[in-house]
Order: C-alpha cells, then structure tokens, then sequence
C-alpha cells in the first residue's frame, strides 16, 4: 500500500446548479462534499445571455477563493453547432460558443467542455470540415487561457464525436487550437466501446491512447448508460446501476493514469442530493480506501 500522504486528493463531483447566483455554485458542491464541479455559464437553452457583470464576475472569484472545491469545469449551450450546413446556425454558433469562452474567461475558468456538433445529414466528413473551419475562426478571436474540452458523444443521430477518429480528427486539423478531452463513460458505451468489463476496459483505453492520447484526457464524465452497448442512444444512469456497472467504474477509477483527472457526474441529484451523495460514496469507495 502506498503512503496516504502521496496521494493525489480525488478530485470527484457534480454539475450544479447556477439557479440564484452563479456564484452559488460552490456552495451547492460543498454541501455535497464535491472536490470538482461543472457549471452552466449562462442558461444553456437560449442563444442570448446578458453579459457578466463585474460584481457577478468578482463574486465568483471570491467564492471560489474560499472554497474547498479545487476544480471547475463549464459546459457550453446544448443550442451549439459548429458542424452545421446552415450557415447562420452556424454564425451563431460560432458568436455564442466566443461568449462561452469569453465568460469563462472572466470567471476564470480554465476548461469548457463542448460537443464537437452535429452534421444534419451533410455526412461526418462535411461536418468535420465544417467544425474545423468554425475552430480555425474561433482560435483566432479566443480570449486565451482556456482550454476546449471535446467531449466524446452516443452518436444519437447525425452528432459527431462518437468515435475516438473524429475527436482526433478535429485535435488533427485545428492544429493552433488548444484542446483536451472530456470522456463521457455513458457516451462511450453508447457509441460501442465496451467499458463494462476490466478487459474492456483496458481494450477501450488503449484504443484512447493510440488515436488521442491518455495525456489529452482532462475531465471524466462518470455517468452510468440506460441503454446497451452499441444502442447510440444518450440516457444517463446512476453510477453502477447502469450497463456499465460497478466493475467498469472500478477499473475507471483504480486507473492510476488518471488518478488527477477529474471526474463529474451528470445524473439527477435526487431529493435532499440523495442519489449524489450514494453515487460519489460509491466513485470514492471504488478509487479505494487511501483516497477517501
Ligand atoms: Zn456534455
Ligand atoms: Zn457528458
């Protein structure tokens, strides 16, 4: 067994809710015992958002100054697509996801996570080029300093992301972007890739690595699947009591690769956090008793 003191604290939570203050967001994970947090910068169904204020801005920085919670993550509007062949949805996809970036900017947040977008029957190729062309604009007028986390997608109809090629694919033709990825276990399992047993596993983080890199990975999504392998349909279930299961998650966790790589849960939190609190008992109680 290794000396406690060496460990690396897990860095484990939830998406929280921004309802009331933005700034509220670290108390809400507090209350939780979360150690990482995901956020919503602005209400992620609407294309307008009004802009930060600086007292909102600087409110936040101070919550999170004093706060136990070391890790946040955003995550942009599900309204976005950068892949799109309708070129004003594709504007304003553009225009909104520089606002995402811009607002993390100002709060200091170093990662947004985003779905690389959707085709619309245009075909992965013709929507890979398109998602790169939207990049090589975006790159161009980021703030800096933040990081575009390409999250792996179910592959749900015509959205792009679900195999490890296309996410590589986008890092491949954005070479001046500065990009990681946030893997999404219930997303992979969707999208075919076996991660319910320890060889799955293995097989599926090997696979990773040769076409992405294990360095690249900078957040987890640790959502269990409703659905079957291969069913590329998007249902997230709570932690082990999914197709994924406990066994999964425990070779997920015990990972020693990735034992600094955050990892978040975005299932319902249940009345008083009761589903949380369960679902991260179990992540702790399957990283093992030294990192409790
Ligand atoms: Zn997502
Ligand atoms: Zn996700």
């Amino acid at each position: 067994m290794v000396a406690e003191e060496t460990q690396t604290p897990l860095l484990l939570g939830v998406h929280v809710s921004i309802a009331g203050g933005i700034e509220k967001a670290f108390a809400r994970g507090e209350e939780i015992g979360c150690t990482a947090i995901q956020i919503f910068t602005r209400n992620a169904s609407r294309w307008q958002a009004p802009p930060l204020k600086p007292e909102v801005v600087s409110a936040f920085r101070q919550a999170r100054e004093l706060s136990s919670i070391q890790y946040v993550a955003a995550h942009d509007s599900y309204l976005i697509n950068l892949a799109s062949p309708d070129e004003a949805l594709r504007r304003k996809s553009i225009t909104t996801f520089l606002d995402e970036l811009g607002r993390c900017h100002q709060l200091g947040i170093g990662d947004l996570v985003m779905h690389p977008g959707a085709h619309m029957g245009a075909g992965t190729e013709a929507g890979l080029a398109r998602v790169a062309e939207s990049f090589h604009e975006i790159f161009q007028k980021a703030p800096g300093g933040v990081r575009v986390l390409l999250e792996n997608t179910a592959g749900q109809g015509t959205c792009l992301g679900a195999r490890f090629e296309e996410l590589a694919e986008i890092i491949r033709l954005v070479p001046e972007g500065d990009f990681a990825v946030c893997f999404d276990t219930c997303h992979a399992f969707a999208a075919g890739y076996d991660l319910s047993s320890a060889a799955g596993y293995v097989d599926v983080m090997a696979e990773f690595d040769r076409l992405i890199g294990c360095e690249r990975l900078a957040l987890f999504h640790a959502n269990d699947s409703k659905k079957a392998l291969g069913s590329r349909v998007d249902r997230h279930e709570h932690v082990g009591k999914g197709f994924v299961g406990t066994v999964g998650f425990a070779a997920l966790m015990r990972d020693e690769r990735f034992a600094a790589v955050p990892r978040i849960l975005e299932t319902p939190g249940g009345e008083n956090h009761c589903h949380d609190l369960e679902n991260l008992a179990l992540l702790r109680r399957l990283a093992g008793e030294l990192r409790e």
